[in-house]
């Protein structure tokens, strides 16, 4: 599939399902306390994309059965909510959402804080995670090729003791939740696909604690890392504009 460049006019749409998963992920936020369950996130997200005339991007998605992915711990991604699955204090969750407006996808992640007491390594993974994904936007400009993005990405985390998960990329993203081009959290500058303006991708680092390897647990989904080590992921959509980074889902 070849990369689809996206107007201007099609990117404010894509802003405005950016908007409503930005929505959805500050509820998530608001409710992952310790007692609450991960379907208790995921009945309010379904409830609050309905009210805001957007459509679940996941559910249904190559079967997936849920509107949020919701992932505890040492689950890297594709965490199904249940009921069975109770929050409590020290816990990080990552919350993924993606939603449909007038046809065009936005699609962001975070990783939560479960209570006031997070271990200090959790809390440095979760603060460096996330700056991995501030870095790699900061590469996003005309040019610039995606090995920059994945080069930003992968210093910052391995230069803190993290690994990046490399079984999973970002995508590009518009009209399709996952288009062309593959957008990995690693690579060397200089290498990879030259950014054009009108290009829109999902940057989404995956970051482990511990070693990189993941496996895919029995229900097919749940992606957890191999050694056990806590995961963060944090997401957000841009849009490559000829002033550098326009980030949709903030
Ligand atoms: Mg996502
Ligand atoms: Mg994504």
């Amino acid at each position: 599939m070849a990369v689809v460049l996206k107007s201007a006019s099609e990117i404010e749409k894509m802003r405005r399902a950016g908007r409503v998963v930005r929505e959805v992920l500050e509820l998530a936020r608001s409710l992952a306390k310790p007692g609450a369950t991960t379907m208790d996130l995921e009945q309010a997200a379904a409830a609050r994309i309905r009210e805001l005339g957007a459509r679940a991007a996941f559910k249904g998605y190559h079967g997936f059965p849920a509107v949020l992915c919701t992932s505890i711990n040492s689950e890297v991604v594709h965490g199904i909510p249940s009921v069975k699955r109770v929050l409590k204090e020290g816990d990080i969750v990552s919350v993924d959402c993606g939603a449909v407006i007038d046809g065009y996808f936005g699609d962001a992640a975070i990783t939560i804080p479960v209570g006031e007491r997070l271990d200090p390594v959790t809390e440095k993974l979760l603060r460096v995670t996330e700056a991995s994904l501030h870095a790699g936007i900061a590469e996003v400009r005309p040019g610039a090729r995606l090995g920059d993005v994945g080069a930003a990405v992968q210093k910052v985390v391995e230069d803190a003791g993290f690994s990046v998960v490399v079984d999973f990329v970002g995508h590009g993203i518009g009209t399709n939740m996952h288009e062309d081009p593959q957008v990995p959290n690693f690579g060397e500058r200089g290498q990879g696909m030259k950014l054009k303006e009108g290009m829109v991708i999902a940057i989404e680092p995956m970051v482990n604690a511990g070693g990189p390897e993941v496996k895919v647990l029995a229900d097919g989904w749940t992606a957890v890392t191999s050694d056990g080590s806590m995961s963060a992921h944090f997401e957000h959509t841009v849009a490559v504009t000829a002033e550098g980074a326009r980030i949709l889902t903030d």
